[in-house]
C-alpha cells in the first residue's frame, strides 16, 4: 500500500482524527484555569471531540500549552511533546505561550515555538474559553489538509513533524533553533 493509496482515504482518516482529538492534562500557568473552564459543562470542550485529557503524553494526540513557559522548563516541555506519537498537534494558548506576553524577561521563552512546532496561536491574556474553542476549530481545519501518508513515509528519524502542505518546508528541530543550551540534568 503506497501513499497514494493512504491518500485516496484522507478525508474520511483526517475526520476520524479532528473528530477524536485526546489533549494533554497539562496547563503552565493562569491560562489554564481557562482551558480546564472549556472543559467544564458551560462550553462543553467535548461538543468538538476533544473532552478525552489524557494522564500521559503517550495517550494524547494534542498538548494545549496554556500558560508561561519558562527557560527551565522549555526543555520538559519539548520532552514531553517528544513522547506523545505522531500525529500530534500542538496549540499555543495565549500571549505568554505565543510570544511571552508581558514576561519580556530573563527567565521567560518568548514563545512555545522555540522548543516545539506550534499549530494555532490563540491571542489574548488570558484568552476566554471560546477563543480556544475556535482555535481547536481552526486546528481540526488544518487536520483536514492533512496528507495521512506524511505520517508513515519517509520517516528518516530526525524530523519531530511531518505535515505535507503544498510548497511547505519541514523544520528540523535544534537546541539552536530552540534558543537553549542543552541541558543534560532536563533530558
Ligand atoms: S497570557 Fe496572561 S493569563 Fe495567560 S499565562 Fe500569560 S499572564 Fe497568565
Amino acid at each position: 500500500m503506497g501513499a497514494k493509496t493512504v491518500d485516496i482515504a484522507a478525508p474520511v482518516v483526517n475526520w476520524a482524527r479532528k473528530s477524536a482529538l485526546w489533549p494533554m492534562t497539562f496547563g503552565l500557568a493562569c491560562c489554564a484555569i481557562e482551558m480546564i473552564a472549556t472543559g467544564a459543562g458551560r462550553f462543553d470542550i467535548d461538543r468538538f471531540g476533544a473532552g478525552v485529557f489524557r494522564p500521559s503524553p503517550r495517550q494524547s494526540d494534542l498538548i494545549i500549552i496554556a500558560g508561561t513557559v519558562t527557560l527551565k522548563m522549555g526543555p520538559v516541555v519539548r520532552r514531553v511533546y517528544d513522547q506523545m506519537p505522531e500525529p500530534k498537534w500542538a496549540i499555543a494558548m495565549g500571549a505568554c505561550a505565543s510570544t511571552g506576553g508581558p514576561f519580556d524577561s530573563y527567565s521567560t521563552m518568548q514563545g512555545a515555538d522555540r522548543c516545539i512546532p506550534i499549530d494555532v496561536y490563540i491571542p489574548g491574556c488570558p484568552p476566554r474559553p471560546e477563543a480556544l474553542l475556535y482555535g481547536l476549530m481552526r486546528l481540526q481545519d488544518i487536520i483536514m489538509r492533512e496528507a495521512p501518508s506524511a505520517y508513515i513515509f519517509d520517516s528518516d528519524g530526525t524530523v519531530h513533524r511531518k505535515r505535507q502542505f503544498e510548497g511547505e518546508e519541514v523544520a528540523v528541530l535544534t537546541d539552536a533553533a530552540m534558543g537553549l543550551k542543552a541541558d543534560a540534568a532536563l533530558r
